[in-house]
């Protein structure tokens, strides 16, 4: 079953979780919690596991097992993806679903943190398996979701496809329309415009505010994508239209590179006929790693975690790294390039332009107002460059690195919501 690659960049991202934790419990050492602080964000508030029966294309019934964890929402309903995965544990839903709360904390819309999952192989279900699947697990978690408790969206392996399913069943079990239970729609059917490129799009924001920072001139610079999947195909896809030099791209086959600057239109045209980026006319053949140490003056890691490590991180001549993808730096590579004074633009801010839109998409669908593609630019926009400038502030006051910042930004407003409620 071939599933669209919508959100997809997150298949590996256990070392997210792991470079979190690092980063937190050095925080918390810092900004010296209390033991009342450190136990209520030491533990989800509500974590479901479900078992659900399904009948498969042969007749038979399957169990399933589903999660879905609300980390925090002391500042709005829980927001977070679903993922389809083989691997899913109950921990690394916990993990994410705290992850969820950061992000959503860091850009300041008002939900809390959640995610949740099936344990499946999707390539190995067909069409109206999925469905199945996706109706069973809302069946089983439909009284623990809801416009104003938890509200789903794409994560691995789930599209906008499967968001109306999600839809659908939960229409049909609350027996009315619910458009605001679930974000990630199709436009046809609540979705928000500019849902679908907005990941990219709110990084490519954060990164021209940091550029201005920088006195960075946006026609000297050079820049390289690593990954070309719906995350970085649509970065450079963006960037060439600003008119920016992108001269490396690179797909799981192989890079490519041209100093002059790539015409990004037509290697996604190469790419549909040909399956990759590689062998494009007018650019020599790199490999992935080549292009991360490539002569360019920003690089933009789009695909998988742990790309730039111990190994590879002295190497890196870029002067700006920016991470749309999660994970893609270890801590090693964050202190190297901390001590060569790489600005890096931290996943949990450089990403959130996802989640932002689907913060618009959940207004648009309960205000019943649909709003033109400038106006959702114009507030990602305004929204992304003030999670930027505060963490920048945050940096300049501490002398740290924008990961720490960020971090600490979106615990103190954790934090500060849980002490209005009375819970500290
Ligand atoms: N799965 C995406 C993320 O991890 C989007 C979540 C959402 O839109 O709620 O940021």
């Amino acid at each position: 079953m071939q599933i669209n690659n919508h959100e997809r960049i997150n298949v590996d991202d256990r070392n997210l979780c792991k470079l979190a934790i690092s980063e937190l419990s050095s925080i918390y050492s810092e900004i010296g919690l209390s033991q009342e602080e450190l136990d209520l964000l030491d533990m989800p508030r509500r974590s479901f596991i479900v078992h659900f029966p399904v009948r498969m294309d042969s007749g038979k019934i399957k169990m399933f097992v589903g999660y879905r964890v609300h980390y925090n929402d002391a500042r709005g309903p829980a927001k977070g993806g679903i993922r389809f995965h083989p691997e899913l544990t109950l921990d690394h839903v916990k993990d994410l679903s705290f992850l969820m709360a950061l992000k959503c904390a860091v850009v300041n819309i008002p939900f809390g943190g959640s995610k949740g999952g099936v344990v499946v192989n999707p390539k190995e279900l067909s069409r109206n398996e999925l469905e199945q699947v996706t109706r069973g697990y809302i069946r089983a978690i439909a009284n623990y979701i809801g416009p104003f408790i938890d509200i789903p969206a794409p994560d691995v392996y789930t599209d906008e496809n499967i968001m109306v399913w999600i839809l659908d069943e939960y229409e049909r079990i609350k027996r009315e329309h619910v458009f605001a239970v679930v974000t990630g729609k199709p436009v046809d059917l609540g979705g928000s415009k500019a849902r679908s490129y907005s990941t990219s799009l709110g990084g490519i924001y954060v990164l021209e505010e940091a550029m201005k920072r920088m006195d960075m001139d946006k026609f000297e610079v050079s820049i390289a994508v690593q990954g070309f999947g719906n995350v970085g195909e649509n970065a450079a896809r963006i960037l060439h239209e600003k008119g920016y030099k992108v001269i490396a791209v690179s797909d799981s086959k192989g890079g490519i590179i041209n100093k002059d600057g790539l015409d990004i239109k037509a290697v996604m045209e190469h790419k549909l006929i040909t399956g990759s980026v590689v062998d494009f006319k007018e650019s020599c053949n790199i490999t992935n790693e080549e292009l991360l140490t490539c002569e360019c003056d920003i690089l933009i890691p789009a695909a998988l975690s742990d790309q730039l490590n111990s190994a590879n991180a002295n190497d890196v001549k870029a002067k700006m790294v920016m991470e749309l993808a999660n994970a893609p730096t270890t801590r090693e590579a964050d202190n190297i390039f901390f001590d060569k004074k790489i600005i890096l633009i931290p996943d949990v801010l450089a990403n959130a332009g996802g989640v932002v839109v689907s913060y618009f998409e959940w207004i648009q669908n309960l205000n019943n107002d649909y709003w033109e593609e400038d106006k959702v630019l114009e507030r990602l926009k305004k929204t992304m460059i003030i999670a930027y400038n505060e963490i920048h502030s945050l940096c300049d006051e501490k002398n740290c690195r924008m990961r720490k910042s960020a971090y600490q930004l979106a615990l103190n407003r954790i934090l500060h919501a849980e002490k209005l409620r009375g819970n500290l």
